[in-house]
C-alpha cells in the first residue's frame, strides 16, 4: 500500500477554508494514515483576514496561518500548493505556485474564462516536474473506479449511449443572496463550471473523447437580492446538450443548480452491445449492472473488492464517503509526486473538461466541435 508514497514528508500550503478547504485539510491529514507513507508537513494555511487564517491553523494542525498567499507559495519549506479559493483565483495562485517550483493541487473548474485554462495548462506542460491536479473528486470513488474498470474492460460491450445528468438546488430559492458564484468575473460559468464539470470528468473517463456538443443554457433566477439591491446573475443556473462521442457513440447530459429536491444527483447511465450500467452520487455505493442474460440489474455494494476501499475498511456495505474520496485525491498527487502513476486529470487533462464546457455555454442550439489536437499538443 505504501508503493511510490513519499519517503520524507511534503511540506504543505493551503490557500482557503471553506468547503474545498476543510475537505483538503482532511485529506492531508489523512492520506498517510490511510495509504502510508510519511505524513505531509502542514507548514502555512492561508485566508484573509489574518486572524481567520490563524484560527483555522490551529483547528486544521498547520504550522501557521498567514493572510499573505504569495509569501506562502514562494516560502522554501513548502513543495505543494492546494488551492480551494474562489474560480477567479485560481489563474494567478496556480501560475504563482508553478513559477515558484511547486507542485499544485487546484479545485475546479480550472479558470474563468477557456484562454486562461489554457496559458494554466500551457504554463504546466512548461513545468513537467512539477506534478499538477484538478480536483474531480468523483473519479475516486471505489464504486466509480469500479465502473470504469467494467466499462473499459468491456463487461457491458461496446458503449452505445451515455445519458447523464448532475442536478442540485442549491440555488432554486429566488431570495438567496447574490454571490461571486453568479457573476463572469468571479465565477466564470454558472453550473457549467461548478457542477457540469464534474459529469463531464466522468464522462470522459468513461467513453472517451467527445467530437462535438450541441448544448441550451438558462438562467432561472435572472436577478437575486445583494445589500446594494437586486443584482444581475450573469451565469447559467441548468444546462442540457447532446454529445456526439469519437468512438461513434452518442450521449445526452444536464445539469442545474435550480432542481428542487436534488442534492447531489451526479448520475449516469451506459447502455452497452452486451449490458448497461447505472450509478447515482446519492447512492455513491452502489453500482447496478446489467449483462446480456440477466433478468435485470445486479447491485454492487461498495466492498474491498472495489478499488481503494480497503484502505479505509475491511467490510463490506460498511459505506464510503464523500470526503474519503479527497483521501485518494491526495494519496494520487503524493505518490506522482514521489515518481508513481501520473495523477488525472492534470491541467493539460483538464483542458478537455474546460473546452467542453465553454463550448456548451456558447452554443445556443447549434453543434460545436471539440478540437482534440488544441489541447492534446497543449
Ligand atoms: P468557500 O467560499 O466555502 O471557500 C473559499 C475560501 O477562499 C474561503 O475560506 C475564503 O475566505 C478564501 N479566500 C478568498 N479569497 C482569499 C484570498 N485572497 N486569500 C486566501 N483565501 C481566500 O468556497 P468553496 O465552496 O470551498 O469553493 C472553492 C472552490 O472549490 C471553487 O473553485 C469551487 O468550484 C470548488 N469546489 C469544488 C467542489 C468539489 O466537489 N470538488 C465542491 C465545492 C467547491
Amino acid at each position: 500500500m505504501t508503493e511510490n508514497m513519499p519517503t520524507k514528508p511534503l511540506g504543505v500550503a493551503l490557500i482557503g477554508t471553506g468547503f474545498m478547504g476543510k475537505c483538503h485539510a482532511m485529506a492531508w491529514r489523512n492520506v498517510a494514515t490511510v495509504f502510508g507513507g510519511a505524513h505531509p508537513r502542514l507548514e502555512v494555511l492561508c485566508d484573509t483576514p489574518a486572524d481567520k487564517a490563524g484560527d483555522f491553523a490551529a483547528q486544521f494542525g498547520f504550522a501557521r496561518g498567514s493572510e499573505d498567499w504569495q509569501a506562502a507559495v514562494a516560502d522554501p519549506a513548502v513543495d505543494v500548493v492546494s488551492i480551494t479559493t474562489p474560480n477567479g483565483m485560481h489563474r494567478p495562485m496556480a501560475e504563482a505556485a508553478l513559477n515558484a517550483g511547486k507542485h499544485v493541487w487546484l479545485e475546479k473548474p480550472m479558470a474563468l474564462t477557456l484562454a486562461d485554462a489554457q496559458s494554466m495548462a500551457d504554463l504546466a506542460a512548461a513545468h513537467p516536474a512539477q506534478v499538477t491536479l484538478l480536483g474531480y473528486n468523483y473519479l475516486r470513488s471505489p464504486a466509480f473506479q469500479a465502473a470504469q474498470r467494467l466499462v473499459t474492460g468491456g463487461a457491458i460491450g461496446r458503449p452505445l449511449a451515455f445519458r447523464g445528468v448532475y442536478d442540485e438546488d442549491y440555488s432554486a430559492d429566488p431570495n438567496l443572496p447574490w454571490s461571486w458564484r453568479m457573476t463572469h468575473a468571479g465565477g466564470g460559468l454558472g453550473v457549467l463550471g461548478d457542477l457540469g464539470c464534474h459529469l463531464i470528468s466522468q464522462m470522459l473517463a468513461l467513453m472517451g473523447p467527445v467530437d462535438e456538443v450541441t448544448a441550451m443554457t438558462q438562467i432561472a433566477v435572472p436577478n437575486r437580492p445583494s445589500p446594494e439591491g437586486p443584482r444581475a446573475v450573469e451565469n447559467e443556473d441548468s444546462a442540457m446538450a447532446l454529445i456526439r462521442f469519437s468512438s461513434g457513440a452518442h450521449g445526452s447530459f444536464a445539469t442545474s443548480r435550480v432542481a428542487r429536491g436534488r442534492k447531489c444527483r451526479l448520475q449516469w447511465e451506459i447502455h452497452g452491445t452486451e449490458g448497461s450500467i447505472v450509478f447515482d452520487q446519492e447512492n455513491m455505493n452502489e453500482l447496478w449492472v446489467h449483462q446480456m442474460g440477466e433478468a435485470g440489474f445486479t447491485r454492487h455494494l461498495t466492498g474491498p473488492e472495489q478499488p481503494d476501499f480497503a484502505a479505509f475498511c475491511p467490510a463490506p456495505g460498511h459505506n464510503f464517503g464523500f470526503n474519503e474520496q479527497k483521501v485518494i485525491e491526495c494519496r494520487d498527487l503524493v505518490r506522482a509526486i514521489s515518481g508513481g502513476p501520473a495523477a488525472a486529470p492534470d491541467f493539460v487533462a483538464g483542458l478537455r473538461i474546460e473546452r467542453i464546457i465553454h463550448a456548451m455555454a456558447v452554443s445556443n442550439g447549434q453543434p460545436i466541435r471539440i478540437e482534440e489536437a488544441a489541447y492534446e499538443n497543449a
